[in-house]
């Protein structure tokens, strides 16, 4: 059966898309009432819609820190990921997951070496996660500096208005 992705404005479906190659999944909507809310307000559609059983998100919506690897070897979303990222073309464009180069996975591998390179993997999807906001912290930092400098300027030349004023009157 072929599934689309729920946000109004991407245009992902599984005929379009294959995990392999694009690194692009599909996930359903949740169960629980609340979260299911939650994402139907998420995928930014008209009010009235609803999803159905069928419903689901692209991976390209969710934080690469919302998801993990089964045992198997599945993605899976952990349980209160919500829809967030590239759903809007007002909004700045996210890196996802699908743009991480897969695990390299040898035929030699053990069970225990695979589940190793899946371990790093995520460590290494937290890093990145984190680096990213580390960045967007420094950023914000600079643009209060400069603010603070503009303030300082503006401060120093009412002092010296009024001083001017003073020696006038
Ligand atoms: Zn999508």
């Amino acid at each position: 059966m072929m599934v689309n992705c729920a946000v109004a404005s991407c245009k992902n479906t599984s005929a379009k898309i294959s995990k392999d190659r694009d690194g692009i999944t599909f996930h359903r909507f949740p169960r629980d009432t609340e979260r299911r809310r939650q994402w139907e307000v998420a995928v930014n559609r008209e009010q009235e819609w609803a999803a159905t059983s069928s419903s689901t998100v692209c991976s390209e919506h969710f934080l690469a820190t919302d998801f993990y690897l089964t045992d198997n070897g599945l993605r899976r979303l952990i349980i209160n990921a919500v829809p967030a990222i590239n759903i809007s073309v007002c909004q700045v464009p996210e890196p996802t997951i699908s743009k991480l180069p897969p695990i390299d996975i040898n035929p030699a591998d053990t069970e225990e070496v695979i589940q190793l390179k899946h371990k790093v993997r995520r460590l290494e999807i937290i890093a990145e996660d984190r680096k990213r906001r580390l960045n967007l912290m420094w950023q914000r930092k600079k643009r209060l500096r400069k603010k603070l400098h503009r303030m300082k300027c503006l401060l120093k030349h009412l002092v010296e208005v009024k001083k001017a004023k003073e020696v006038e009157s």
